[in-house]
């Protein structure tokens, strides 16, 4: 019987924690037919044993690979000491977390939440409360970009101006104005006299990798100035070292008012973050806003731990370099396959557009021991670890280029 198994095994197979799976785990994911065990870097391993190179490490929340030292000691040590205080006390670890952040961004203050939906329903809550502090007219209204992703809860998902993830659950939360993402007359007419803000990824990541046109943010910025809005940058993608830099706004050189952090945040573990600009912030009072687990010391540790192991390892800079090897393999694939469109981004997020579906192609590598993800039918995504040895990157790469090349 299934129940007997699962307490005197140690490991199942694959077909075995399926098996759990198909009784007891709510089927709404997708997943691929293997089980995976044990990671270490940009390598991991499945119940068969089976070695993966994997270029998309825990969705983007792996920018350090899987398991990596410093967080696992950091987190060892605090787990043993202090595992959750509310946020009713002060710990001096979630005061050093802020002020690491603050430190690296715009000097301004940190709200700690779980999750990237999490964090852009803060920043939702924040531009809403501080209009209605700041301005009598009481102003609501969000402007977002079509093919956006901001999280799956109410608030964000009404964010995201994909239709296909808005099926079945309207209506959606009311304050949100969709416009075509790089149009900046378009966003022009979108703002009226009850509108407080523009959210956006500054590379769309879900929505393809997509880059902002030459001058777009820096556009919005210039409209967010002259029309007195905020400006919100959901870098949950983009942030913490991705872009080579600590944050993504810093790569576009612009500086939004507030910015939302999660994924890679904490190297792997739960946690997010949103930082908003000094005079912002204070609009968020005692209980107008709250998480339990915000800034919980285990998470701290770990986001602590990602920022020095980054500053002691110079993982910045290595990120320009490991995104040089990325682009020039893939845009010296792109001249030789004609499957590949184009290739862009930036940092180690990184997008392949196919002319046809890319499925087969990610089940094609995934069998020969490469992991990756497709977003949009057709474009391959990688967000490779920013720690990812060379000759493990190489070897991904050559999987890549035979399997594409193969079509
Ligand atoms: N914003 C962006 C840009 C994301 O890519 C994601 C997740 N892919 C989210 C928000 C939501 O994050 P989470 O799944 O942690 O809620």
């Amino acid at each position: 019987m299934l129940h007997t198994t699962v307490l005197n095994s140690t490991m199942l197979d694959s077909k075995g924690t399926i098996a759990l799976f198909d009784q007891y785990v709510i089927g709404n994911y997708t997943r691929y037919p293997v089980s995976l065990v044990r990671g270490s870097g940009s390598e991991i391993w499945d119940a068969e044993g089976k070695r993966y190179v994997d270029f998309f490490p825990g969705w983007g929340c792996g920018l350090f690979g899987h398991c990596p030292k410093p967080i696992v000691e950091a987190v060892q040590k605090q787990v043993a000491q202090l595992i959750h205080v509310p946020n009713t006390w002060y710990t001096e670890l979630q005061g050093t977390w802020a002020k690491l952040l603050s430190e690296r961004s715009f000097d301004g203050k940190a709200f700690f939440c779980n999750s990237g939906a999490e964090a852009n329903e803060a920043a939702i809550k924040l531009v809403r409360l501080h209009s209605s502090a700041t301005s009598p007219s009481g102003r609501y209204k969000i402007v977002t970009f079509q093919g956006s992703f901001h999280g799956r809860t109410m608030g964000a998902l009404s964010a995201t101006a994909q239709p296909k993830h808005h099926e079945g659950v309207h209506p959606m939360l009311a304050g949100f104005t969709y416009v075509p993402y790089g149009n900046l007359s378009a966003v022009e007419n979108a703002i009226d006299h009850e509108t407080a803000a523009i959210l956006i990824e500054p590379i769309q990541g879900e929505g393809g990798v997509r880059m902002p046109p030459e001058g777009f943010l820096q556009g919005l910025r210039k409209i967010c100035d002259e029309r007195n809005l905020l400006l919100v940058f959901d870098e949950v993608q983009t942030g913490c070292g991705r872009m080579g830099h600590w944050f993504g706004y810093q790569y576009f050189n612009i500086v939004p008012d507030i910015i939302t952090l999660a994924k890679s945040v904490c190297g792997g573990l739960p946690g997010a973050a949103m930082l908003a600009k000094t005079e912002v912030a204070t609009s968020l009072r005692p209980g107008t806003h709250a998480a339990t687990y915000g800034g919980n010391p285990i998470s701290a540790a770990a986001g602590i731990a990602v920022i020095r192991m980054i500053e002691s390892e110079g993982l910045l800079a290595r990120t320009q370099k490991i995104s040089e090897l990325f682009f020039t393999a893939l845009n010296r694939l792109a001249q030789e396959s004609n499957l590949v469109q184009e290739v862009r981004g930036g940092g180690v997020m990184i997008g392949i557009e196919l002319a046809i579906e890319g499925a087969p192609f990610v089940k094609a590598c995934m069998d020969r021991g490469l992991l990756m993800n497709c977003t949009q039918g057709n474009i391959l995504r990688l967000l490779p670890a920013m720690t990812i040895e060379e000759s493990i990157a190489t070897e991904g790469l050559e999987i890549l280029t035979d399997v594409l090349k193969k079509g």
